[in-house]
């Protein structure tokens, strides 16, 4: 069952009762918590793309509905409304609180490249991690050319794992996961729960 959250599908603690989440430390030595399914493919995932020469790490995975309130009150305070919800995604609506999703760093000539406008500018790293995401059950979760279907603009960090299947179609249509489960509904935890 693949979980689905966006601006319209929220979040729902429910979501990931049966969830194991591992601890990990990263490069940065911070704490990260992240999905035990996710973490495991992730290792594999990294490892591959070692042997290839590219170096990747977890910046962030699984944030809390908590975590992300107070990240958006905070910035509530400091900036306002307006530039807050450029910004900040609402409590709910992030793919973050599933622990699925990785947003990764890189790192080049020993230094890790960590701001989203750097990473940006890796466009070769990043065609050869993305080639490579489905056999490890990964999808580029917001590319280009799709932001009206997301929500979102492109992000090359972001990655989100789904499970081989749908990993695979996903690539080969190029499609995103909004359209991978209008195909296939059955595959939705939100409907598949409704039906039981
Ligand atoms: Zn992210």
């Amino acid at each position: 069952m693949l979980l689905l959250v966006n601006k319209k599908n929220l979040f729902n603690e429910e979501m990931i009762d049966s969830f194991e989440m591992i601890e990990y430390e990263n490069y940065n030595e911070e704490t990260k918590y992240i999905e035990k399914e996710t973490f495991i493919h992730f290792g594999e995932l990294s490892a591959h793309l070692k042997v290839d020469g590219i170096e990747i790490d977890i910046d962030g995975a699984y944030r809390s509905l908590e975590t992300q309130e107070n990240i958006f009150l905070q910035f509530m305070k400091k900036y306002g409304e307006d530039y807050t919800e450029q910004i900040v995604a609402m409590p709910g609506t992030s793919e973050h609180h599933t622990g699925q999703a990785i947003d990764i760093v890189l790192k080049k000539d020993g230094n890790w490249i960590i701001e989203s406008k750097d990473l940006l500018k890796e466009e070769e790293a990043f065609k050869r991690i993305h080639n490579c995401l489905k056999y490890f059950g990964f999808i580029l979760r917001y590319p280009k050319g799709k932001e009206n279907v997301t929500g979102h603009p492109y992000k090359p960090w972001h990655i989100r794992y789904v499970g081989e299947k749908a990993a695979f179609e996903t690539a080969e249509k190029n499609i995103t996961l909004e359209e991978y489960l209008e195909n296939h509904p059955q595959e939705n935890w939100m409907i598949k729960k409704k039906t039981f």
